[in-house]
């Protein structure tokens, strides 16, 4: 079986290299196999990440259907990106999905687990009895990650400071690390001054607190994809103070996505989508708020798959990259275009 071959530009790093495929593999050195030469030039970067996923889930009913998952995780593959967290999912993801080599590789969580003072949760969460020992549970049971809320809904209670310290101290302890949904200030305050590793929607943050999380190597997923396509219809709703919590939340993003990076807090992209997300599309939502572009594209690529414990383009890296034309670094939207996309050391076909 002959191996693949590709050259170009590797990128966060910049320099020209040969770079050869085998099996699931990437290796820098020639292998004695033949090989066949398979991308020339341009620039080659690491699979894109999508950090926050929800694929699979039917959005009339929340269910988790198999065929949307596949349907959308082969969209996503189509894109270039071969890399989901996925911070909350109705039933553990089967593992003949999991496993599938067209799809892409999967970094779950378990249920949307929530604390028990919360009001208003849909049928979406789960309300464990002892929160700390669930989500050690779903830290062990998925991809170290549990997924929790420091708040829900502007004017209920929030999920105070102790209970997230005791989760997040118990999930420490077993290895694991904990996102947790945020778009308040206090439950946004609870969540990074608890120790939450990963602030999901990320509103009302402030210097302080991106302080405390850079000093801990936390970060932050702003989905922005979530929140822009409603911004204009909340804008024509009377006044009031859901209206207001929404734009002061939505406007207190753009200072949160950039003085965070600045901050040295990790920025992931993550599109909250409960089918195909468009990672390029939040990529430039990251630009538009400010963002250099090298930082935006390294928060949808090297930058999240860092975070996430997977490795770039390096000896013995998994087999997943996307290679361009152009440099994203200077040209964002060349992600919409990739010539030749990696999975599991597989060519991908584009739909
Ligand atoms: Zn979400």
């Amino acid at each position: 079986m002959s191996s693949l071959h590709l050259r170009g530009t590797v990128l966060p790093d910049g320099d020209v290299r040969d770079i050869w495929v085998l099996g699931d593999r990437l290796t820098f050195t020639r292998p004695r196999q033949a090989s066949t030469t398979v991308h020339d030039g341009g620039f080659i970067l690491p699979g894109l990440v999508d950090a926050h996923a929800h694929l699979g889930h039917d959005p009339a009913t929340m269910t988790f259907d198999p065929a949307l998952f596949t349907a959308a995780g082969l969209g996503y593959a189509g894109d270039g990106t071969t890399l989901l967290r996925v911070p909350g999912h109705r039933v553990p993801i089967p593992p003949e999905l999991r496993n599938r080599p067209d799809l892409p590789r999967l970094v779950t969580a378990g249920p949307w687990l929530a604390w028990d003072g919360l009001q208003d949760l849909d049928d979406l969460q789960t309300v464990p009895a002892d929160l700390p020992a669930a989500g050690v549970a779903e830290a062990l049971a998925n991809d170290g990650w549990c997924k929790t809320y420091g708040d829900w809904e502007f004017d209920r209670p929030k999920t105070p400071e102790p209970v997230l310290r005791a989760l997040c101290d118990a999930v420490h302890a077993a290895g694991g690390r904990v996102a947790a949904h945020c778009q308040t200030a206090e439950g946004t305050r609870n969540a990074v001054l608890a120790g939450v590793d990963s602030i999901e929607h990320a509103w009302f943050l402030t210097p302080d607190l991106l302080t405390v999380l850079a000093a801990r190597g936390g970060a932050v997923t702003p989905t922005w994809t979530g929140f822009v396509p409603h911004v204009d219809v909340v804008r024509t709703k009377p006044e009031g103070p859901r209206k207001d919590w929404f734009l002061d939340g939505v406007a207190s993003l753009r200072a949160a996505t950039v003085d965070a990076w600045e901050a040295g807090v990790t920025v992931l992209a993550g599109t909250d989508s409960l089918g195909h997300g468009d990672v390029a599309g939040e990529v430039g939502h990251l630009v538009a708020a400010g963002l250099p572009p090298a930082a935006a594209v390294g928060a949808a690529c090297w930058d999240a798959r860092r975070y996430l414990g997977f490795a770039g383009i390096e000896e013995g890296a998994p087999a997943d990259l996307v290679a361009l034309a152009a440099d994203p670094r200077v040209t964002p939207g060349v992600l919409r275009h990739p010539s030749l996309i990696l999975l599991r050391g597989r060519s991908v076909k584009r739909g």
